[in-house]
């Protein structure tokens, strides 16, 4: 394939906003629809289209991993050979391309690094050993590429360690390029648990100069922290929720970086993530067996009857519902849970409907379950789209007793579906459900401060208790909860002030 000598993303025409467009290259590691692990796949998924509709120049670049189907997504051949320096080393790949809604998507083909079915370790759940040199060369052939193809980004917007280096290699090879010199860095953090910290015998390849493997910068007990330099090279830098933000800041909540992150003062803030309401709107979810709105709930006691009888729940309209869909990591909590869903149905009129995968030992307690529980309990485990959305549409109240929590989206998908969430109150959680108020009637959910069996049980069994007592407060809570607005638009808004103050920290303004 000829090489396109100044190809551009396709131009979007622009919409009425406060400043001029930007263009913004967003590099990731996940992205939906192509490859997802977690959340932030839904937010390099729906941001960027987000964004365009506000006028912006967007762009995504990820690697084409084994497993995209390429001839779902009309993926086709853009760029090649591309030769990317790798510390001493040319590494070369191709680039392929596709659109969605809008958005130019690019993929970074490498057989060397991503042609593996796995995004970041094997069935085994065995890391790739060469996950540093896949990720950091992904960054860079990323920034490589807006130079081969005459994109000059005003930002380049990096997430997660995987790419934290871009802000790194802008500020130590590319400042004075006549294409990526101009470009300011903003980095998101999707959870700060995981932060690429790997042998230094990686560094060299990495193109990073030893003068910067210090402790303020790379260095992290003799090992390389990716997360730990992009904190420090980038213009900007956010995480995901605003209470999550604070969080970070502390010595238990920052996982080692908190110091780190207290130093870069008002670069490091929260926005919310959004809510893809094309996928998670009662109104119109073609995956749910009934439809409803706030206006009419007749669809959702169909949903309900549905769910009962899909998971082998007595199918009785009167015994309240309660919803879990997660991964099953100790992050989540699920532990807290089992330790008081058995006292729950054993005392109290409820059913549960689980779904989950991860961790072996909860996956074997909740598969036995339903046996143990006949027509109280039902689970299943494995990865289920449709169900999730069954369970979401179909249950009165959905549990998310998590640890920590840096945004969360199945509580702000409970509140569209009218299924009121009962959370911890940590992270997004915190800042996504208003407390129940029990004189009044007010409030979106149900929230406990304790990593503890103890509140789980307590305040599931409150939520129970208000549904049979209190009637009339579930339903002003359920108008309340459906009425709430989590929509990208909102959040993209808040990314663009951000990209404006990282030009303006870049430019010294
Ligand atoms: P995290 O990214 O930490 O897993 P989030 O709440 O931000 O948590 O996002 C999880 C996403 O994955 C949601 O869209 C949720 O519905 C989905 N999900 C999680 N586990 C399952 C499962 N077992 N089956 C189907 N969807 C799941």
């Amino acid at each position: 394939m000829p090489r396109p000598k100044r190809a551009r993303a396709a131009q979007v025409a622009p919409t009425p906003q406060e400043g001029p467009a930007l263009r913004i290259a967003m590099i990731a590691s996940e992205c939906v629809p192509f490859a997802k692990t977690g959340g932030l796949a839904d937010v390099v998924g729906s941001l960027p289209k987000a964004l365009r509709a506000l006028g912006h120049d967007v762009i995504v670049i990820m690697p084409l991993y084994g497993m995209i189907n390429r001839e779902r997504y009309t993926i086709r051949p853009f760029l090649a050979p591309m030769g990317v320096w790798m510390g001493d080393t040319e590494e070369w790949c191709a680039v392929h391309t596709t659109t969605v809604d809008g958005v130019p998507v690019f993929f970074i083909d490498s057989d060397k690094y991503f042609a593996r079915p796995g995004l970041y370790h094997d069935a085994d759940y065995n890391d790739y050993l060469d996950n540093p040199r896949r990720f950091g060369f992904l960054t860079r052939a990323g920034l490589q590429l807006c130079i081969d193809m005459g994109f000059r980004p005003d930002i380049v917007h990096a997430h997660d360690w995987q790419t934290a280096l871009a802000a790194a290699y802008l500020k130590i090879w590319h400042w004075n390029h006549p294409v990526l010199g101009g470009a300011a860095s903003v980095l998101t953090i999707h959870n700060i648990a995981y932060q690429g910290v790997y042998d230094a015998s990686h560094y060299p390849y990495l193109g990073l100069q030893w003068g910067n493997f210090t402790s303020d910068k790379f260095e992290d007990h003799g090992r390389i922290n990716f997360l730990k330099g992009g904190i420090q090279y980038s213009d900007m830098l956010n995480t995901v929720s605003p209470t999550y933000a604070n969080e970070t800041r502390t010595p238990e909540g920052g996982h080692g970086l908190a110091m780190y992150l207290n130093d870069r003062g008002s670069a490091y803030r929260g926005i919310l993530n959004g809510v893809d309401y094309t996928q998670w709107n009662p109104e119109t979810d073609p995956l749910i067996p009934a439809r409803y709105s706030a206006s009419n709930l007749a669809g959702k006691a169909i949903c309900k009857r549905e769910l009962q009888l899909r998971m082998g729940l007595d199918p009785n309209p009167d015994i309240p519902i309660v919803g879990v869909v997660s991964r099953l990591a100790h992050q989540k909590g699920l532990d807290l849970l089992a330790g008081a869903i058995e006292g729950l149905v054993q005392n109290a009129l409820v059913q549960f409907a689980v779904l989950g995968a991860g961790d072996k030992g909860l996956e074997g307690y909740y598969s036995l379950l339903p046996l143990r529980f006949p027509g109280k309990i039902g689970s299943f485990i494995g990865y289920d789209n449709q169900l999730s959305h069954w369970i979401e549409a179909g249950s009165d109240f959905f549990a998310m007793p998590s640890r920590y929590e840096p945004c969360g989206l199945n509580q702000m998908y409970s509140l569209r579906y009218g299924t009121l969430p009962i959370v911890r109150a940590t992270g997004g959680l915190e800042d996504t459900v208003q407390q129940y108020n029990e004189h009044t009637g007010a409030g979106t959910g149900f929230k406990f401060y304790e990593p503890s069996v103890h509140a789980v049980y307590y305040t599931i069994g409150w939520a129970i208790s208000t549904y049979f007592d209190r009637p009339h407060h579930m339903q002003q809570m359920i108008q309340m909860a459906m009425a709430q607005d989590f929509s990208w638009e909102r959040s993209a808004k808040e990314y663009v002030q951000l990209y404006r103050e990282a030009i303006a920290r870049k430019r010294g303004m």
